[in-house]
């Protein structure tokens, strides 16, 4: 459920908070067995400990967490996993997977419902992130980067947003929203695009990323910032969860399609 704009949310407010500060002691919960990749828990936590958090950066939905030494915490939220820092107590006991408190007395909370969120420690990045495609906000990713990766493409759209190894950090929601503001249909081959119609869904990715950033996210369900609080975007959303709602602009029902395996919502009216 984090995408892009939720983790980088969750980056900016960590970083006063935590730039600066040692591991005093990291726990792992013994009911998350697949949080830790790479290696047993109980040697992450050995690692950990010890390392000042020098700073913290973010590629796709990967939160980077560089650490002292050269080493590099790498966290991945999946579905339902957040990362709220805390001056007293950890929240939401019942979910809390992992446990790391810092040299302020201050603790980072890992907590997830569902248990699919994974962290990495490692001293080379790309072991983790070196096969993702462009960042979609970067200078470096323009209308003819976006143009070039789907006339390569004879999957649907939609399903090329999504693949993290073709852009970085959109999901299933930003996706939606992304194609009604460029009125597409998702599930149009990417190759079949124009030039014209990929120079309007790079302009529409952008916007709806920064958007979402500026409300801080979007909470369908279980997404909350670094002090636990929910994101607004939600409120604002013109296509994604409104089936059979009436379209913003046309009044047409939202309509719910599965595009690559994933539910999707457009309006049958606005995006051709
Ligand atoms: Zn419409």
């Amino acid at each position: 459920m984090p995408e892009l704009p939720e983790v980088e949310t969750i980056r900016r407010d960590l970083t006063p908070r935590i730039v600066c500060r040692t591991v005093a002691e990291a726990w792992v919960s013994p009911d998350a067995p697949k949080l830790v990749q790479g290696e047993a828990a109980d040697s992450f936590c050995r690692r950990l400990a010890g390392r000042r958090i020098e700073e913290l950066d973010r590629r796709g939905k990967y939160l980077l967490i560089r650490l002292h030494g050269g080493l590099t915490w790498i966290v991945h939220l999946r579905m339902t996993g957040g990362l709220i820092h805390s001056r007293g107590g950890c929240p939401q006991e019942r979910f809390l997977r992992a446990r790391f408190r810092l040299d302020d007395g201050s603790h980072l909370c890992y907590v997830d419902l569902r248990k699919l969120g994974t962290m990495w420690l490692v001293d080379d990045e790309s072991k983790v992130v070196g096969k993702l495609g462009p960042e979609p906000l970067a200078e470096a990713f323009g209308p003819q980067e976006l143009h070039r990766l789907l006339a390569k493409r004879s999957a649907p759209v939609k399903a090329v947003l999504l693949d993290q190894g073709a852009v970085a950090g959109i999901g299933n929601i930003y996706a939606d929203e992304a194609l009604f503001e460029a009125g597409i249909r998702p599930a149009k081959a990417a190759k079949a695009l124009s030039r014209r119609a990929a120079e309007r869904l790079q302009r529409a990715v952008r916007t709806v990323l920064m958007e979402a950033l500026e409300d801080r996210g979007s909470s369908f369900r279980d997404y909350v910032d670094a002090e636990g609080e929910q994101g607004m975007h939600q409120l604002r959303v013109k296509v994604f969860r409104r089936t059979g709602e009436p379209c913003y602009v046309c009044g047409t029902a939202i309509k719910r399609v599965r595009v690559g395996g994933r539910s999707t919502h457009y309006c049958p009216k606005c995006q051709r």
